[in-house]
């Protein structure tokens, strides 16, 4: 409990960010506003293709004005026509600064063609320092993961990031650094078609949904991923493993999550 009105200004700001530090790190990733949402409502016409019953449909990207380099990288993205060429197009792009502060450029790894596309948040320290995706301690418990369902990353998964480069001191990326991104990544879902997408963690699942929620609302249904192209892509979010790793409780959400998967698999 915090006795706001009784602390002079200096001790009340310390104690609210003392509050929501701890709140950041229980997992909360969204702040609830004042006024109600009326999340169920209809959006607005232009928003509201046919969906896929069970499935909640994404807006094509982008919908924002695009960030500064934005409007190249959808051009270098829209270019490419095989993951080569957007491999090469990716790692020639200058126009991000995290490129300079980052040791290798991670594009992907697993299967190419993959039934399951993994898309998280950005690579870490191991992940920058080997150039490959989820080969962190994070990544040992996603290979887990999917172990536990029959899957892995040697026959029938391909994962990527949102972002291709290490953010220093591996900071949460910033909207900009997503937007920018954000072409490049459509792409490689587009090029490597995969049947399912699982999107691992908040970061990853609001850039791909362009959802207002957080993950705690996102996860355990499916969506929709809707291409530049209008190709459309099925999309489960998740909780990241980091996040499991931090939160053991939040496995059996994830497990749930894998059998919907699996599942879905089996059915499509
Ligand atoms: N976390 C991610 O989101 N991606 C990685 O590649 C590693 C950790």
């Amino acid at each position: 409990m915090l006795y706001i009105g009784t602390m002079d200004a200096a001790t009340e700001r310390d104690a609210l960010i003392a509050a929501l530090s701890w709140q950041v790190a229980m997992g909360a990733d969204e702040a609830m506003l004042d006024e109600p949402v009326a999340r169920t409502a209809a959006p607005p016409a232009e928003r509201t293709p046919a969906t896929t019953p069970g499935t909640t449909r994404a807006a094509p990207v982008p919908l924002r004005k695009p960030p500064p380099g934005g409007e190249l990288a959808a051009g270098l993205a829209a270019g490419a026509s095989t993951l080569e060429e957007l491999r090469a197009a990716m790692q020639a792009f200058e126009g991000s600064p995290l490129r300079e502060t980052a040791t290798n450029f991670v594009f992907a790894d697993g299967v190419p063609g993959a039934p399951v596309m993994v898309i998280g948040e950005a690579p870490g320290a191991e992940e920058d320092r080997q150039g490959k995706p989820f080969v962190g301690t994070s990544g040992q418990l996603l290979d887990r993961m999917f172990a536990s369902i029959g899957l892995s990353r040697a026959e029938n998964v391909y994962i990527t990031n949102i972002l291709p480069f290490r953010p220093p001191g591996n900071r949460t990326p910033t909207d900009a650094e997503i937007a920018l991104f954000l072409p490049f990544v459509l792409r490689h879902v587009r090029l490597a078609a995969p049947r399912f997408l699982v999107l691992a963690g908040g970061v990853s699942a609001k850039a791909m949904l362009q959802a207002r929620e957080g993950i705690t609302r996102l996860r355990g249904r499916w969506h929709q991923v809707t291409n530049q192209d209008g190709t459309v892509f099925k999309a489960i979010p998740t909780w990241h493993p980091a996040y499991l790793l931090r939160n053991p409780m939040a496995k059996r959400d994830a497990w749930a999550d894998l059998l919907l998967l699996q599942r879905n698999m089996k059915d499509d």
